[in-house]
């Protein structure tokens, strides 16, 4: 039977509206809705709890919280980074006048390639910008055993990385910073917001000062910062959100299982490989569409779109394609072969809890080939 109901690639988590509701009533009764306010503080600690972490400073978004990263540290020159991510991270570069430097990606994990980064280093690099791409964990020890090398610092874009390990435990405590996003589209979000975790107080404060406009206190300002607070209402719905989180992480992994038992045998699918249990969070469901496949990468995702599935093409293009980037000369093709390969083949399947089982076969029936009519 076939079904037009549309099936997206991701769908944020909601929790019960009723469950709400108690919260807003206690943002009427005080009427405070930002600057740090009393759910910004109970929900800077919970968080801190959940990913067991001492410092973090909560943010309006990811994206200013990379901003903020960069200038909390004082980040100038050039900084090496990844192609294969989304936009925001080497954004987050330019809007601090810093000069990109392009690395490519490991043909597995598709997080940069550590063996790749000494030729990249130049006198001007002050930093190194990874992502853990779909939440499975860089090469940290490779990457921080090279900064200490040449004394660059290392902020990890970690917007994916929302309750993950790796072999030495906590990968967000591996570096000098780590900004993680709780977007809509994110594992666990707040509608829109972010956070920077951070390895001290001092640090902390530096960078809680930076996202109030440079404010130590009522009279003096010491830098140019930014607004990038978070609001009373995006801090309550995250506590909210904190008590259903495991539960949409255990449904995630069951439809992780599920998708690679359906699509494991098909010729050409591959279904890149998870970080494994306890360490993934099972954000996104990748495959590449290999060159053996009956149909092109792109054909399938019109296939799909055509039964009304909605996959996504993430990340493509590369961001070093984007016009603000393509003339760097680490941008070029030759520079990036693998990124540029990944690019091609990559597919993100729908995955979110709440996809049902007839939902999840009908993707499946599709990248098939069965006729279901
Ligand atoms: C979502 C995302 C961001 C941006 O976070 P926002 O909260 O949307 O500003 C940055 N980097 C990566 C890798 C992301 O996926």
């Amino acid at each position: 039977m076939r079904s037009d109901k549309p099936i997206y690639v991701t769908q944020p988590h909601l929790p019960p509206l009723e469950e709400f509701i108690p919260y807003l009533q206690k943002i009427w009764e005080k009427r405070i809705l930002t600057n740090a306010g009393p759910f910004h503080q109970q929900f800077e600690q919970a968080l801190c709890d959940y990913l067991g972490v001492k410092h973090l400073a909560l943010f309006a978004n990811g994206t200013i919280a990379l901003v903020t990263a960069l200038q909390a540290l004082r980040i100038t020159g050039e900084v090496i980074t990844t192609p294969y991510s989304f936009v925001a991270t080497a954004h987050s570069l330019l809007w601090n006048g810093i000069k990109p430097v392009f690395v490519d990606i490991r043909p597995d994990t598709f997080n940069l390639d550590p063996t790749r980064i000494e030729a990249a280093i130049t006198p001007q690099t002050s930093a190194i910008m990874p992502v853990h791409v779909y939440g499975h964990p860089c090469d940290v020890d490779a990457i921080q055993a090279i900064a200490d090398n040449y004394n660059l610092r290392v902020i990890y874009d970690a917007a994916h990385a929302f309750s993950i390990q790796c072999h030495c435990g906590n990968v967000l405590t591996h570096s000098d910073l780590s900004v993680l996003s709780f977007h809509a589209t994110k594992v666990f979000n707040t509608f829109e917001s972010g956070t920077i975790v951070c390895p001290d107080s001092k640090t902390k404060q530096r960078i809680d000062h930076l996202k109030n406009f440079g404010f130590v206190d009522k009279v003096t300002v010491v830098a140019p910062g930014i607004n990038g607070k978070m609001s009373e209402i995006n801090a309550a719905f995250g506590l909210l959100q904190l008590k259903h989180i495991d539960r949409a992480l255990s449904q995630r992994m069951d439809i992780d299982r599920i998708y690679r038992e359906g699509l494991g045998t098909i010729k050409g699918i591959y279904c890149v490989a998870s970080a494994g249990e306890q360490m993934a969070n099972y954000a996104y469901f990748p495959i590449l569409v290999e060159s053996d496949y009956r149909f092109t990468r792109d054909e399938l995702y019109e296939m799909l779109r055509a039964q009304n599935i909605h996959p996504r093409r993430y990340f493509y293009p590369l961001i070093s394609d984007f016009p603000m980037y393509r003339s760097l000369p680490s941008a070029q093709r030759s520079n990036l072969p693998v990124a540029a390969q990944v690019a091609s083949r990559i597919l993100c399947l729908p995955i979110y809890p709440g996809l049902t089982a007839e939902e999840q076969d009908r993707v499946i029936a599709v990248i098939q080939g069965e006729d279901r009519a």
